[in-house]
């Protein structure tokens, strides 16, 4: 506390005497405090598509998801209520969706903190979206053989995003609790 403050992006530390207000840092809302670089390029990215036509699909999709892959037992009321708040914040449908994949199929991470809900998307929502950048160049078409499986009927598709996904080695083992800290000190922003 004091000087040092939390940078909403990348988790780093900010010293508001040493680093210049405005030039360095900023403070778009109360105790919300970002890198200036780490808080454009949160724009740049959160603008970068037409989400709204497209939510329907990626939300369904993301339940389905999470029921028929991680088998996450869902909190309907507690993840839709996370959903329109990550939303409100900017993170796109598409980017949440994509991040919930990545959770799962490339941080294997276990199913069982997620409590019912998504709150951890909202935490390597950044780190997932690099992830995908650096996928998309290896693959150009991977995004949107993924969207067509969501658009289609088939009750296979499920099984055929996990093995898309699954040519990729999973990182490093990744701790809950870590993500349990964070969201003690992450309040709304
Ligand atoms: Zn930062």
């Amino acid at each position: 506390m004091g000087n040092n403050v939390i940078c909403r992006v990348c988790k780093q530390n900010i010293n508001k005497t040493l680093e210049k207000e405005g030039v360095d840092w900023i403070m778009p809302k109360t105790n919300c405090y970002y890198h200036v670089k780490c808080y454009n390029k949160l724009k740049k990215l959160n603008h970068a598509e037409d989400y709204d036509l497209n939510d329907p699909i990626w939300f369904e999709g993301l339940k389905e998801y999470l029921i028929t892959g991680p088998q996450i037992e869902i909190d309907y009321q507690k993840l839709t209520s996370q959903w329109n708040h990550f939303r409100e914040a900017g993170r796109t449908a598409k980017g949440l969706f994509l991040t919930a994949l990545y959770v799962y199929e490339v941080r294997k991470l276990k199913p069982t903190k997620a409590a019912g809900g998504i709150g951890i998307l909202n935490y390597v929502y950044e780190e997932s979206a690099e992830y995908w950048m650096k996928r998309i160049k290896m693959e150009k078409n991977i995004l949107s053989d993924i969207q067509q499986q969501l658009v289609s009927k088939s009750e296979q598709r499920t099984i055929v995003i996990q093995q898309i996904i699954n040519n990729d080695r999973p990182k490093q083992e990744f701790d809950w609790s870590d993500i349990d800290a964070m969201e003690d000190e992450d309040e709304e922003c």
